[in-house]
């Protein structure tokens, strides 16, 4: 048996013994292994990256889906950025109000792995007879497309390599004139601790381009550095203040039963510390 050893950090890393390895392939785009982990199960990493395990993708796929789309609360057409494994695609299909759902993944050799060696994270959701797959760059599609969406999430790599343009100026630019009136974008946006720049960039380039922007907050065990960060771009800034029972009738309606988000969790992941909020030049979580 041999060590999984992540590589995105300097000096500091996580390691997981590999139990089994499932599958490891250098696809058109990135270096790609899925192994077994007694404790974490089934995992995936992408150039040395933890992408998803099996263990603590539930709190991740949940709160980057449920929170834009039950604060839209009319959410049709969404849009998925990435998400090769399924598991934002698996969550946004239990939403059944939602008619159209296109989903844009750079590389298919990613999708086919995730089907046959994650299974558990799309759970037949790539059947779905709402879905779109599209195969290419998120970038071109955004930037080319005539279809509008109310709700865009972009579970992308982290910025480097084909993931990078996903953190551009152009991509946040290109989302906003793809979102419908009403349209949410949320993206996931790195550890602060570990990567505050990422924070502060793209806090840079959203300022001016939503209503409203801001970021919330979920603590994913293996994604390692304490919580991780969506950004938020809303196009009504309503979206972010709801009331509380507005949240809770939403939640219920929906018929979903989650295993970690709820609307306390919602409203409360919204609240950023004093570090974060001194980095993005805000004075307060209002
Ligand atoms: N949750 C993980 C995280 O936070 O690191 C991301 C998981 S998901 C597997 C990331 C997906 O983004 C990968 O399947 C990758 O192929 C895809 N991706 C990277 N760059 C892309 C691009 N430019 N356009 C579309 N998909 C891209």
């Amino acid at each position: 048996m041999s060590d999984y050893q992540e590589t995105l950090y300097e000096g500091y890393g996580q390691r997981f013994r590999m139990d089994r390895l499932l599958h490891e392939v250098r696809t058109g785009h990135q270096h790609l292994v899925i192994f077994e982990n007694a404790r974490m199960g089934r995992v995936m990493a992408l150039d040395g990256v933890i992408q998803t395990t099996e263990a603590d993708e539930f709190i991740y796929h949940e709160m980057l889906t449920h929170v834009p789309i039950l604060a839209h609360g009319a959410a049709r057409r969404v849009l998925i950025v990435g998400g090769g494994d399924g598991g934002i695609l698996r969550e946004v299909c239990r939403h059944r109000s939602v008619e159209r759902i296109t989903m844009v993944e750079i590389d298919a050799t990613v999708v086919e792995m995730c089907k046959e060696f994650l299974p558990e994270h799309s759970r037949g959701a790539f059947e779905d007879p709402r879905l779109n797959l599209v195969i290419d760059d998120g970038m071109r599609f955004v930037a080319t497309t005539e279809d509008r969406f109310d709700v865009i999430i972009s579970d992308s790599t982290d910025p480097i390599g084909p993931g990078e343009v996903l953190f551009s100026e152009n991509f946040y630019q290109a989302c906003r004139r793809c979102l419908n009136d009403g349209g949410i974008l949320v993206t996931q946006n790195g550890t602060p601790f570990m990567q505050l720049g990422e924070v502060q960039t793209t806090a840079q380039r959203m300022n001016g381009l939503f209503a409203d922007w801001h970021f919330y907050q979920a603590a994913v065990p293996t994604y390692i550095g304490g919580a991780m960060t969506f950004a938020w771009g809303a196009c009504d800034a309503a979206s972010r203040r709801l009331p509380p029972d507005i949240l809770r009738q939403r939640f219920v309606g929906s018929g979903i039963v989650a295993r970690y988000y709820n609307p306390e969790i919602h409203q409360g992941a919204f609240a950023l510390p004093q570090y974060v909020l001194q980095a993005i030049g805000k004075p307060g979580n209002n």
